[in-house]
């Protein structure tokens, strides 16, 4: 087989020829909803703890197939991811989301929409160059804008460093994405040219059953404040949770708790002063 070089023989087991077509089908269909445009996006808010008041949003693609219904992301960014098929699709999703943004920015208050970006978009040598014309396309103010990365896709690449430098001389925000899940978390913060971290959920989770879990999230709080960076805490699915993060002193979070991802009509009515 392919990977005896390995030193291990590859294993048919029954069910994989049918799970290879799975996978092709999955791409075939993949692949025409992105030409065709069928992709969309939902916002989840990203609430301040103090109040609850919704201080931005995180754009997420959106996949309903035709036949299968609605496919996770989790499903089709991988699948996307290998096949190269994420630069389209994510070039898709920030002119949607930049589009939509520059809406929600004339409707007064400072706001932020952040977009997830994989690194292969950002290995493309035209992401800086579209970036700028989708930000003059949609009208919005950099300032807006915050593309989200994860540290996995940082690991010292000198490229990708002068990448998101580039980026954040348009007046575009960096944050990193599922901050404490990488292997070098730390190293990268110190030379990463970043302006937030996004606490992954994992350290929430038990931030209110396990004193040890909430100590790192406490000390990850204070080494960003440290490095003068934003952080806003991820997956809060508890008033528990919400405020023993808000006693810690984070004033940023987001998760189903607050608000799941919703259509942009739905984000209008939280946006809209009661
Ligand atoms: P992510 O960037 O970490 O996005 C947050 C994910 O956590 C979203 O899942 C969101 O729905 C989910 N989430 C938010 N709050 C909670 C909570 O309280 N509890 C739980 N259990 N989950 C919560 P989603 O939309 O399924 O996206 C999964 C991942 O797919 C994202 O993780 C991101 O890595 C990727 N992704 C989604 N859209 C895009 C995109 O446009 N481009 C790229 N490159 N990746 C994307
Ligand atoms: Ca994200
Ligand atoms: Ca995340
Ligand atoms: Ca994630």
């Amino acid at each position: 087989a392919k990977d005896a070089g390995k030193g291990q023989a590859a294993v048919y087991r029954p069910g994989m020829k049918a799970r290879v077509a799975e996978q092709a089908a999955l791409l075939d269909g993949l692949r025409q909803a992105v030409t065709g445009h069928q992709l969309h996006v939902e916002y989840q808010p990203i609430v301040r703890l103090a109040d609850g008041r919704v201080t931005g949003v995180e754009a997420l693609a959106r996949w309903r197939h035709p036949v299968r219904g609605p496919v996770s992301p989790e499903v089709f960014i991988p699948v996307a991811e290998r096949t190269g098929l994420i630069v389209p699709l994510g070039r898709s999703v920030l002119a949607q989301a930049c589009r939509q943004a520059s809406r929600w920015q004339r409707g007064g208050s400072p706001f932020a929409t952040h977009v997830n970006v994989s690194a292969h978009q950002l290995r493309d040598p035209d992401f800086v160059v579209d970036l700028q014309k989708v930000l003059a396309e949609t009208g919005l103010a950099p300032a807006g804008l915050v593309i989200e990365i994860t540290e996995t896709a940082m690991a010292d690449d000198p490229q990708l460093m002068d990448t998101l430098r580039a980026i954040r001389a348009l007046g575009v925000h960096v944050g990193l994405d599922d901050f404490g899940t990488g292997q070098s978390s730390l190293g990268i913060l110190a030379s990463c040219p970043v302006d937030l971290i996004k606490v992954d959920k994992s350290f929430v989770d038990r931030v209110t059953l396990d004193d040890r879990r909430a100590a790192v999230a406490s000390a990850i709080l204070r080494m960003a404040d440290a490095l003068d960076l934003h952080a806003i805490v991820e997956g809060v699915e508890s008033a528990a949770q919400a405020q023993r993060l808000h006693d810690m002193g984070y004033r940023q979070a987001q998760g189903f708790h607050f608000a799941r991802p919703l259509p942009p009509r739905a984000v209008d009515r939280l946006l809209r002063p009661r």
